[in-house]
């Protein structure tokens, strides 16, 4: 187990390579910047240079360093709160289908953006699964499958039995799976990401965080230690990475910190016993439970945690009771890697997406449904950087509506979880 080591993240043990993005050195001129190399980052890149701009992104880390290469890796073309009605009661008919067929069309956004560029990333297309924790989940699950399915979405219902073969778990009561869901190996989409963007012209720069960005003249000025971006439009993809580069951006969202557990390999028998089907699993409970396998029989899951310090124990401690509840057939099983993340959230669990001053946009708050969300909004902002108008997109642009309080609010939206674990036990 590698619980005190701050690179155990198993993701950047079994990614492929990811290209070479050197440092930022010098003055470079570009149409527009990206500020931070994550799907949503990548993704307007990728889509920018395609369209025939001169892009320059520049990430702090390397690509996939935040939240794109942590995370459960779980490709799912659905809200994680709300239906499509509320879309459309939120945004109005014609706008809130656009977000609707955005939403709808964002797994297969990701899964042809793999085949297009030869992404290595274990995509596995399968279908997505979320199982009723409680008979009384099925009442929403119904809805939403009902409002999905009148738009034609590849979902389906399935009953108790059903649920068991599925998960291969004894502990569900029925639920629904979305046919274009599946899931991925998040960091090589990430650095593959990253690759095709630069195949398509892109300058992808690592280990270059953006310190300050300024008027000057008609353009915008991006400071990095080596050197500066001068360009006339700017995405700004930090999420839940965001710090202090724009008054106010970063109190919007509340970064919950999520832990993330791997098992060790499961024997063949085992492993086939577990989600035998090769689907990604997100449960209905408020204090999630999500579990995939990685391509070596390792299942991943996910947990958030109420205090900070010694989470890491806690968490693979807490992980080993889930697993027994929830695949008794694993009989001993182990943790092998522990890591965390930063998730960007939203009151709303929608993604916002601001206009902030003359040519900056961005967008975050995907609220754990980034992977195929970040993707599609990542190509919506290179589209209206190359132009297309505000009113077409099929998110609004808002306002910022910083959080009053934010750095008291953080610390407590974390003994949410409690909360949550409490609601999650009642029918
Ligand atoms: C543990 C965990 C599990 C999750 N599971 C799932 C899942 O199964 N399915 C799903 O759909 N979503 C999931 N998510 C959410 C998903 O990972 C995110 O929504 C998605 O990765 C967001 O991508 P992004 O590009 O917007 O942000 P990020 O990937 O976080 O990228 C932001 C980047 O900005 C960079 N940055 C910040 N400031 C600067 C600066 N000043 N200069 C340069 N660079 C900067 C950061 O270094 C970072 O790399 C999960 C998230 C976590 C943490």
């Amino acid at each position: 187990m590698h619980l005190a080591d701050p690179r155990s993240n198993l993701w950047t043990h079994t990614a492929a390579p990811g290209p070479d993005c050197p440092a930022l050195q010098g003055d470079h001129v570009a149409d527009v910047a990206v500020i931070g190399g994550g799907y949503t980052g990548l993704s307007a890149a990728l889509h920018l240079a395609m369209g025939g701009a001169r892009v320059i992104l520049l990430e702090t880390g390397q690509p996939g360093f935040g939240a794109s290469g942590r995370n459960n890796g779980q490709v799912i073309p659905v809200y994680s709160r709300h239906g499509p009605d509320d879309a459309v009661a939120a945004f109005g008919d014609e706008r809130g289908e656009r977000l609707n067929q955005m939403v709808a069309g964002s797994a297969d956004l990701v899964f042809d953006l793999i085949r297009k560029h030869d992404i290595d990333c274990d995509a596995a297309q399968e279908g997505w699964l979320q199982p009723a924790h409680r008979p009384s989940r099925m009442r929403g699950i119904q809805a939403k499958h009902d409002q999905w399915a009148a738009r034609g979405a590849p979902v389906e219902m399935y009953d108790a039995a059903r649920a068991a073969e599925l998960t291969g778990s004894p502990i569900y009561h029925g639920g629904w799976m979305h046919r274009a869901g599946g899931h991925i190996q998040p960091l090589g989409y990430a650095r593959g990401l990253a690759r095709a963007a630069q195949a398509a012209g892109a300058m992808v720069r690592g280990d270059s965080p953006v310190l300050s960005i300024d008027r000057d003249g008609g353009k915008w000025r991006l400071k990095v230690a080596g050197g500066n971006v001068r360009a006339e439009k700017v995405i700004l993809a930090t999420n839940g990475y965001t710090g202090n580069l724009f008054p106010n951006l970063r109190q919007t969202i509340i970064p919950l910190r999520s832990t993330h557990v791997a098992t060790t390999a499961l024997s063949d028998n085992v492993a086939k016993s577990v989600l035998p089907g090769n689907h990604g699993l997100s449960d209905t409970r408020q204090a999630l439970w999500a579990f995939r396998k990685d391509r070596f029989g390792r299942i991943v899951t996910t947990s958030a945690p109420v205090f900070t310090t010694g989470a890491r124990a806690r968490m693979a401690a807490s992980t080993l009771r889930r697993l027994n509840i929830a695949f008794p057939q694993i009989e001993r099983p182990e943790i092998e890697y522990v890591w965390e993340g930063i998730i960007a959230m939203t009151y709303e669990r929608l993604p916002r997406y601001h206009e902030l001053a003359g040519g900056i946009m961005t967008a975050l708050g995907y609220s754990g449904r980034g992977i195929a969300l970040g993707t599609a909004v990542g190509r919506m902002m290179a589209e209206r950087a190359l132009g297309k108008p505000v009113n077409e997109l099929p998110l609004p642009a808002l306002p910022l509506k910083p959080w009053p309080m934010h750095d008291l609010v953080v610390p407590f939206s974390r003994t949410m979880a409690w909360y949550f674990k409490w609601r999650d036990s009642r029918d």
